[in-house]
């Protein structure tokens, strides 16, 4: 798979390195091709090049639109080495093979950022230059393309260890990174068309993102706003279905996306799961034999909050869950599929959206996560790290009872899909009480028990709900502030991360507590 380097097309925007690069190339006995520019940078150095124009027969004309747009061009580029038919075109045609394409592309991303007029910006569209990159990067069996100065050194060193030839390996390599630069090349001049005609919409091609919809607003009215759909295909709010109700908002996606890749931790051949999600977070989960046992559980853990919501099944919506939901104010529900009595129920409510995703997503798929930053976007493996997977231990003198171990795995689960810091007690398969978001673990354990005590009143019981629960902490607890709280709150049991400097103190306290702790050695923050 070597391929020795006879004679090379240079034609280069950015005229870094490139003398050195062309008297290297000339030392290695490789012919050097080039235009305009470019070749009079090579000859000016005192070394021999040959005019593109001069191989063409054709000027470079139109403002330099035409120079490289021609059969002795691209043929020398595209012609397979050793397919006889080619070899015959090329010999018919007077073809000479080109096997070393070094490019790099008119400045029009540099032209914008300057803030040139229009015209200026057109004119530094490169026509020839993607069209060589294009052509080259295909023939990759033979040809090796350049669109980077960090890159010529690389290729002169192999060229160097192999004797004037390139490998495949690398000139694939190659290949990869000239699709991407015409990629990004193009998403550049797409994205600045859009903003010329006063349309709002980014181009995050980076991560395979094609524009699905503009909606009217983000997450607040003064934000434009857009929902790119990547080719990952997982069942959830992007691929579903939407049997009725208004077109969904930023927040409703946002949030839907949430809901339903929460409620997909619950196996639904094991249990009945309901989710209830507010501002991302879950304000209620529940298990139960059926659906609507589910979801009365999971409103019963704040039913204030729930208000609005954005409800997600594991399971086939049927009529008598619809009859639940439909009770209170909802935004979406999302599920696998539904009845067609439960879709006349919720059809009932001419504004409440209704999803069907055709399937469950699996939880521990490998997917990404990407957030913005200032200047750049963070990429991260999604958390595809699931409770039941973990080696569980149990560090306390108590052991956990069968119940409080079912419940603290319902519990982490959960937590997963609590913004951090998450302190969720669990009771029974449901959540009793939720605490997210907050900047100290004991806040988040206060809250958290305090919404306990408050879904208590509302129901009209005597006691906190967190009463007998167990509790779930998305990371350790640093001190044993945040587990005595909890065991204040009534919380008999505790499963959490562990790997706390204060393990010890941790264990010690909760062992005098009376509590039960298991750690899980994994983390599940989530911001
Ligand atoms: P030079 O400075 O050598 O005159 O021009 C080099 C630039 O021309 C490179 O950025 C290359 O991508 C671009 N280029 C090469 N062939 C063509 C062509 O046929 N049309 C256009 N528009 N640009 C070309």
């Amino acid at each position: 798979d070597l391929r020795r380097v006879t004679r090379a097309l240079l034609s280069v925007s950015d005229k870094t390195g490139l003398v050195d690069l062309a008297r290297a190339l000339r030392d290695a006995g490789v012919e050097l091709v080039s235009t305009g520019g470019t070749s009079k940078a090579i000859a000016d150095a005192g070394l021999p090049v040959l005019d593109v124009s001069d191989l063409t027969g054709f000027p470079e004309m139109m403002d330099g639109r035409v120079k490289t747009l021609h059969p002795k061009v691209h043929g020398g580029l595209l012609a397979i080495r050793e397919n006889p038919e080619h070899e015959a075109a090329m010999l018919a045609h007077a073809i000479q093979p080109i096997d070393l394409l070094v490019v790099n592309l008119y400045p029009f991303e540099a032209t914008v950022a300057a803030g040139k007029g229009y015209e200026d910006c057109v004119e530094n569209i490169d026509i020839g230059g993607p069209a060589m990159i294009r052509a080259a990067a295909k023939n990759h069996g033979d040809v090796a393309v350049v669109v980077d100065a960090e890159d010529y050194a690389l290729v002169l060193g192999e060229m160097g260890a192999n004797g004037g030839a390139t490998t495949l390996a690398t000139r694939k390599r190659l290949a990869a990174k000239a699709y991407a630069r015409t990629a990004a090349y193009d998403a550049a001049i797409s994205n600045w068309f859009t903003r010329e005609l006063g349309e709002t919409s980014p181009t995050y091609r980076a991560v395979g993102g094609r524009l699905a919809e503009t909606m009217r607003y983000g997450e607040n009215p003064h934000q434009w706003a857009a929902f790119y759909r990547t080719p990952e295909s997982r069942p959830g709010v992007a691929t579903a279905r939407q049997v009725q109700g208004k077109t969904l908002s930023f927040n409703n996606i946002n949030d839907t996306d949430a809901a339903f890749e929460c409620v997909a931790e619950f196996d639904p051949a094991r249990s009945a799961a309901v989710a209830i999600i507010k501002h991302a977070n879950p304000c209620g989960v529940a298990e139960g034999a059926t659906l609507a046992e589910a979801y009365r559980k999971a409103l019963a853990c704040d039913p204030v909050s729930a208000f609005g919501g954005i409800v997600a099944l594991n399971r086939r919506l049927d009529a008598e869950a619809a009859k639940a939901i439909v009770e209170i104010f909802t935004e979406v529900i999302i599920a696998p599929e539904a009845d067609e009595d439960a879709i006349a129920l919720v059809a009932a409510k001419k504004n409440l959206r209704l999803l069907v995703t055709g399937g469950l997503p699996n939880p521990r798929a490998e997917g990404l996560s990407m957030r913005t930053v200032a200047g750049g976007f963070l990429m991260q493996a999604r958390d595809n790290a699931v409770v039941d997977d973990m080696a569980l231990k149990v560090v306390t003198k108590r052991q956990p009872t069968d119940a409080e171990m079912r419940d603290m795995l319902f519990a982490f689960r959960v937590a997963k899909h609590v913004k951090s810091n998450a302190i969720v007690y669990v009771k029974d398969g449901a959540t009793v009480g939720v605490g997210a978001g907050q900047m100290s673990r004991v806040d988040s354990s206060r809250i958290a028990a305090w919404k306990a005590a408050e879904a208590a009143k509302a129901a009209g019981l005597p006691e906190t709900l967190a009463k007998g629960s167990v509790v779930a902490s998305d990371a350790f607890f640093p001190f044993a502030d945040g587990l005595l709280a909890a065991a204040e709150a009534g919380a008999t049991a505790v499963i959490q991360p562990g790997g706390s400097m204060r393990d010890d103190d941790v264990i010690k306290a909760a062992d005098e507590a009376g509590l039960a702790m298991v750690f899980t050695g994994y983390r599940h923050f989530r911001h």
